[in-house]
């Protein structure tokens, strides 16, 4: 059988990844926008995973399908954390990924190479319409470089220095960063949840209208 899913995000980029990832698995992935009509969903939470569980509980009751959302962003730990859930904002609703790096290279502005310690995080949450969602976590550990290098990438790629790789992820081809980046990761983890779904199809109720026991759906979160 072919499992209908939903991405949750308006990204073409993280849509190519999620197919090239389930390609020939028995997979239809559909981004939310080819839904017409529906609103933008707020993303009012204050951690990745309460912002990716927000998008996938919806976007599956909106569209009567099985859905996968993320939600990433950065983790200083000099700065206990930040910018995290409001990485895309940093700098302020208006700005954009330079002006987020220069704020944040502001703030480091002598700080020493070993306080610089950061991560990139992701949290893929999969939901069925009857509110079932499961959540799995993607990591990518590094440090914050002095100044930005690098051309590929997005965000805060140029001034990522990936631990282990002696570069920034705006230095590393997209090939090499889709296999070792936190959404890649994340990603990975979610494919046995999506296996469990292909099993019960039935969007988390069984034929006979029971809902599945936890077995399946192990994390019922909020
Ligand atoms: P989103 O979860 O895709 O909306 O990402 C939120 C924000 O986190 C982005 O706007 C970037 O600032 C940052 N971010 C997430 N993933 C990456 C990445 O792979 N490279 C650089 N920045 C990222």
């Amino acid at each position: 059988m072919v499992l209908k899913l939903v991405l949750a995000s308006r990204n073409r980029g993280k849509l190519e990844e999620l197919k090239a990832l389930l390609d020939g698995r028995g997979y239809e992935v559909i981004p939310l926008d080819s839904f017409e009509g529906l609103p933008e969903i707020p993303e009012t939470g204050t951690t990745f995973q309460e912002n990716a569980v927000i998008k996938a509980r919806e976007a599956a009751r909106m569209t009567n399908n099985i859905c996968l959302a993320d939600d990433s962003g950065l983790e200083v730990d000099f700065l206990h954390g930040a910018p995290g859930v409001y990485s895309s904002r940093f700098a302020g609703p208006d700005k954009d990924d330079l002006a987020n790096n220069k704020k944040l290279l502001e703030l480091l502005e002598g700080v020493p190479w070993e306080l610089r310690t950061a991560r990139f995080k992701c949290v893929v949450a999969v939901a069925s319409p009857n509110g079932y969602v499961e959540t799995v976590e993607g990591v990518c550990e590094g440090s914050i470089g002095f100044e930005p290098k690098g051309n590929h990438g997005f965000g805060y790629d140029p001034i990522f220095i990936v631990a282990g790789q002696g570069c920034t992820m705006a230095e590393l081809d997209p090939v090499t960063k889709n296999l070792i980046s936190h959404r890649a990761k994340a990603f990975n983890r979610a494919v046995p949840i999506l296996e469990a779904f292909k099993k019960e199809p039935a969007s988390g109720v069984s034929s006979k209208g029971q809902v599945l026991p936890p077995a399946v759906y192990k994390k019922v979160i909020i």
